[in-house]
């Protein structure tokens, strides 16, 4: 009987405060799947203005980074855990105001 093989492959990766290997899956070849990391976090950030590294001002995908769950615990204090994240705001550069788009 043939194994099946899982709909997934796990690969090595790092964290990116103290270079420990991470395993991750990937399941697919879509650049905006979230794959799960074993033991981590993956961070993805789109750039803000302001930044001299990553500004992208039209779409230009993001930049992701691993962190093992280690690193995470030992810079606790410095992590803001952000809640309640369901209102979802615009900004219209016509009025220089902020339009709520509700929930
Ligand atoms: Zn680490």
């Amino acid at each position: 009987m043939k194994k099946e093989k899982p709909p997934y492959k796990i690969v090595d990766e790092k964290c990116f405060i103290c270079n420990k290997s991470l395993k991750r899956e990937i399941s697919s070849s879509d650049p905006n799947t979230i794959w799960p990391v074993y033991d981590g976090i993956s961070f993805r950030a789109t750039g803000n203005y302001g930044s001299t590294v990553f500004d992208p001002i039209t779409d230009d995908g993001f930049l992701e980074i691993l962190i093992c769950d280690e690193c995470i615990k030992k810079k606790s204090k410095q992590i803001k855990r952000v809640r309640n994240i369901q209102t979802k705001t615009e900004y219209k550069y016509e009025t220089g105001t902020f339009k709520e788009l509700g929930q």
